[in-house]
Order: C-alpha cells, then sequence, then structure tokens
C-alpha cells in the first residue's frame, strides 16, 4: 500500500502528509482558511461594478461519481457561464460541483467563518474559458480557476440537493458513476443572498495548485441531517473489496482539508448579508 500520489483524509495519508508528495501543497496560497470577518476590507466598488452573474443550465448535470472521497457532479460546460465580481470580464465555465462534510452535523465544512466549521461545504467548480483552452490548461494558471462555495448547515430537506441524495444509492462505492437524467440545476444550490467572501487560494485537495479565485457566499443554504447521512453513506472502497480500514467501515466522512494560513492576503467582501 502506499502508491506515490495516494492522499485521502486518514491520518497516514491525510493533509498533513500531503506536502511530501505534492510540492504546491507547502505554498503560501493555500485553502481553505479561516475567514476572520473584521478582516475583510469592502472594496464595494471594484467588486459590485460588476455584479457576479451566473447561469447554468439544468441539462449542464451530466453524471454522478463517487471517486472515494466525495460526491461529485460532472458537468457540460456548454451554456454555463460565471463572470463578474473578482473575476472582472473573464468567463469562466463549470466544469464540475462536488461537497466535503463531517462525521457529524458541527463540521464538515473546509472554510471556516470566525473559527465556526458548518455541517458541509458545496463547492462549484469553474474554469477560464478566455484566457485557457482547457481545464487542464487552466488548472495550472494563477487566475485559471474559479471555485464557488456554499455552507452546508443542518435545517429543512433541500429539494434540489434531494435529487443528488436519491442518486447516490447507485453510486455508494468508489468509482461508481450514474447518469443524470432528471434535470438538476446547480443555480438552485445557491443561496437567495448574493453577499460573498473572495479571497486568492488553491484547490483543497492533492495537488493543490494555486489557481483559485475563491468566491464563498456569505449565506449558507440549509440540508436536512438525513441528507448529510445519506452522504456519510457512501464508502470509500470499491464494490466487492473488502474494506481495507477498520475505522468507520470505510464512510466517507470528514473529508475536509484544515484552515491554512491567510498570511498576507487580501480578503475582501461584497454584498452584507
Ligand atoms: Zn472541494
Amino acid at each position: 500500500m502506499g502508491s506515490k500520489d495516494e492522499w485521502d483524509y486518514s491520518i497516514q495519508n491525510g493533509p498533513s502528509t500531503w506536502v511530501t508528495k505534492f510540492p504546491m501543497a507547502a505554498g503560501s496560497r493555500q485553502s481553505p482558511v479561516n475567514i476572520e470577518t473584521k478582516r475583510a476590507e469592502s472594496d464595494h466598488e471594484a467588486l459590485s461594478s460588476k455584479p457576479l452573474r451566473w447561469k447554468y443550465p439544468a441539462t449542464a448535470s451530466r453524471k454522478l461519481v463517487n471517486p472515494g472521497y466525495c460526491w461529485r457532479v460532472d458537468t457540460a460546460g456548454e451554456g454555463t457561464f460565471l463572470s463578474g465580481g473578482p473575476l472582472m470580464d473573464d468567463v469562466y465555465k463549470l466544469e464540475q460541483y462536488h461537497c466535503h462534510w463531517g462525521c457529524s452535523d458541527s463540521r464538515g465544512s473546509e472554510h471556516t467563518v470566525d473559527g465556526q466549521a458548518f455541517a458541509g461545504e458545496l463547492h462549484l467548480v469553474h474554469w477560464n474559458t478566455s484566457k485557457y483552452k482547457t481545464f487542464g490548461e487552466a488548472a495550472k494558471a494563477s487566475d485559471g480557476l474559479a471555485v464557488l462555495g456554499v455552507f452546508l448547515k443542518v435545517g429543512k430537506t433541500h429539494e434540489e440537493m434531494d435529487k443528488i441524495a436519491r442518486l447516490l444509492p447507485y453510486v455508494s462505492h468508489k468509482d461508481e458513476v450514474v447518469e443524470i437524467t432528471e434535470p438538476i440545476d446547480p443555480g438552485k444550490l445557491l443561496p437567495d443572498d448574493n453577499g460573498y467572501w473572495t479571497y486568492l487560494g488553491s484547490l483543497t485537495t492533492p495537488p493543490c495548485n494555486e489557481s483559485v479565485t475563491w468566491i464563498l457566499f456569505k449565506k449558507y443554504i440549509e440540508v436536512s441531517h438525513h441528507q448529510l447521512n445519506i452522504f456519510r453513506n457512501l464508502r470509500k472502497f470499491p464494490r466487492g473489496e473488502e474494506c481495507p480500514c477498520h475505522e468507520n467501515h470505510g464512510a466517507v466522512i470528514n473529508n475536509f482539508r484544515p484552515p491554512m494560513p491567510l498570511g498576507n492576503r487580501v480578503l475582501r467582501e461584497c454584498g452584507s448579508f
């Protein structure tokens, strides 16, 4: 065991060990971070002169995947659109969206707000089609990716999220994939208020490329405890294989990287909420 590029969230291969295999994880522009709300600079004119705008056709959600460490929806980028705010006039397309969560409802988000964690965090991953030809090329560039982050709080059942939750039993094991036939609109997974924090950071999973403009919505969305439990039922090993880990029956839980130092990076905010 322990192939060269193996990583996960365990003690042996978890976030504190990533730097040994993925040098970029040791950089000074890493994510997630703790959002110190008092430190946020509200340069309203710079950000609100070009409001953040997005468009997602519900048909863009194509496949639901269990990569062994989260659930992920792969999208068809055509027709999707994200621009404005810190992205200025560059046009970004949606590549995929995925989620992070905890073993209990009191933890699970990657970013924290004034030290407080949420039950989960949804990431919509976009790439800069104005400057780059492929997602892979964009992922290596400092302005190549933009991720919309949405905090999940335990409350009432989320209707759009339930479409995903209902499909998750079909991808309960690692490497399983299911085609999405009922339209799932990622726009309906965003909160009803557009206020956000933004800073320059990285992918939160190896190789931790420092290519992400983070846009974190201040307002959370609600999902039910039951929906989170469905997430926690995913397994990190393939069907038919014996569970390699005696811990938690190989459940995908606590798939979040702890906050990294913000250092001298600027944290900006737009919108009040
Ligand atoms: Zn993520």
